[in-house]
């Protein structure tokens, strides 16, 4: 459940504005929860004032900083145990402008503080002390920050699981991979002398997809060609790149899947999934490569390289290689034969077994996958002999088979499985292995996959001492 504190001055319009329609009934199902915090209740003024004339002059009051600090006090003190303090969110029309992907981005947070101003704003002290994001909804000024929180909110929790119903997906709507959705129609078929487009019912899936982004296309390209413009650069690269499919297919997934945020494509190629905080990198020359160095976002901590002169440039830079691997990548769309068939979601009871078979990754990494669903495991005789899963960035791994069941099939079947289910969900199957590892290499080329002919280099940011 993902929990709103909202600190502002009109808690009733705030909980009455997010208490109806798809909002209201997530509140009723538990999926998340609304707490409106009065911030006049913590003023220490006997007649509960809150604001104040600015110093310096100027038009208009201000809210002071103690009802302000004490009201987010209140909050962040019951979570004083917790290791992760709450994101405390200040709305106003000095922020970073609030997006589909910042929405994406906060709706991963447990639990999350808004500050609502009212007046002309509030005290900069108290802002610096307890504000983690300034996030505005756009180029003008409200009169309060309770509208634009509301909005904000709004926007997360349609993302939060178990918000939307399934005929309510937020998966195929507008700006999901820069592009504006197609226009709908319901009933009646003719309406005001205008007849629904004849393909949408033909009853061709295939076709009215095929419309419908084309639609799609031509409506961002009028509307939103700024946003049109992002749309055709990835599609550009992601058709460069499908020159050498082995060797680039993590880059056009990343690309393909809308996660990545392209940062050079030119000479040199740079894509950053900030999800992972991964870049990867391809160039044509060590100059080249040198060239992007700046480019890298600071906060990456991993680097997926394709050349292995990276490796000297990059330690420079206070990165350590981690692996070398090949990339196997399942390029064809039809799904595998899978043998076995007791393949089953694992849940937190299996991290013991996961950690002791998977020692390179660490254990909040190993329960995270867990919780997305993203961890598998191989049965016989309701035993579990195995696992496999896929990482944030896409990739299939973690494949494991207990030595007393090895032989028998149980790595191909979860592979495939592995496989099957990316296919499934839109993605494009890829794997990164070893170099020296004989027998995955193996079972990839067993597997109908194929192996890129160069290695690829996974580098990570060593923290500072
Ligand atoms: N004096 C402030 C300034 O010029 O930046 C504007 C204050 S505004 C009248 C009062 C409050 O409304 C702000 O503190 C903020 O919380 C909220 N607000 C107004 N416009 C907003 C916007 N576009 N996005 C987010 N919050 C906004």
């Amino acid at each position: 459940m993902m929990r709103f504190h909202v600190l502002t001055l009109f808690p009733e319009m705030v909980m009455q504005g997010l208490h109806t329609s798809i909002i209201g009934r997530a509140v009723e199902n538990n999926c998340i929860k609304i707490e409106a915090v009065n911030i006049r209740d913590f003023s220490t003024d006997k007649h509960g004032k809150v604001d104040d004339y600015p110093y310096g002059g100027g038009a208009g009051m201000l809210m002071q900083a103690q009802p302000v600090y004490d009201a987010w006090h209140a909050i962040v003190h019951e979570n004083a145990e917790k290791s992760k303090m709450p994101r405390t969110i200040y709305v106003t029309p000095q922020g970073t402008t609030f997006t589909q992907e910042y929405a994406f981005a906060l709706a991963k947070e447990e639990e999350l503080i808004f500050l609502c101003g009212h007046y002309e704003g509030i005290d900069a002290r108290v802002l610096d002390e307890i504000v983690t994001d300034y996030v505005s909804i756009g180029d003008y000024v409200l009169t309060g920050g309770e509208l634009p929180a509301m909005v904000m909110i709004d926007a997360i929790s349609r993302l939060v699981p178990g918000v939307l119903h399934n005929d309510e997906s937020a998966e195929t709507e507008s700006f999901h991979m820069d592009l504006l959705e197609y226009p709908q129609y319901s009933r009646p078929e003719v309406w005001h002398g205008k007849e629904v487009p004849k393909v949408l019912l033909s009853g061709d899936h295939g076709k009215i997809a095929q419309w419908r982004l084309e639609q799609s296309k031509l409506l961002t390209m009028e509307r939103r060609p700024d946003l049109y413009e992002q749309y055709r650069r990835r599609e550009k690269l992601i058709k460069r790149l499908s020159a050498n499919k082995r060797q680039n297919f993590h880059m056009m997934e990343c690309l393909a899947s809308g996660r990545g945020t392209i940062l050079a494509d030119g000479e040199g190629i740079l894509i950053y999934d900030k999800n992972v905080r991964t870049c990867m990198v391809n160039a044509e020359s060590k100059t080249v490569a040198e060239n992007l160095l700046p480019l890298i976002p600071p906060e990456t901590k991993w680097v997926l390289s394709s050349q292995e002169f990276w490796n000297d440039i990059l330690t420079e830079q206070g990165f350590k290689v981690a692996c070398e691997c090949l990339q196997a990548c399942y390029t064809q769309r039809t799904p595998l034969p899978i043998r076995q068939k007791e393949i089953r979601p694992l849940t937190a009871e299996a991290l013991p077994y996961l950690r002791e078979h998977c020692k390179d990754l660490d254990a909040d990494y190993l329960l995270g996958r867990v919780e997305a669903n993203a961890v598998y495991g191989i049965f016989v005789g309701n035993q579990l002999a195995g696992f496999v899963g896929w990482h944030a960035t896409g990739a299939i791994g973690m494949l494991y088979v207990d030595k007393s069941h090895r032989g028998q099939g149980l790595g191909s079947s979860l592979e495939a499985f592995a496989i099957n289910r990316q296919l499934a969900t839109g993605h494009m199957p890829y794997c990164h292995i070893p170099a020296d590892n004989e027998a995955a290499l193996k079972l990839q080329e067993k597997l109908g996959l194929y192996l890129s002919q160069e290695p690829l280099w996974y580098l990570e940011n060593q923290p500072q001492k």
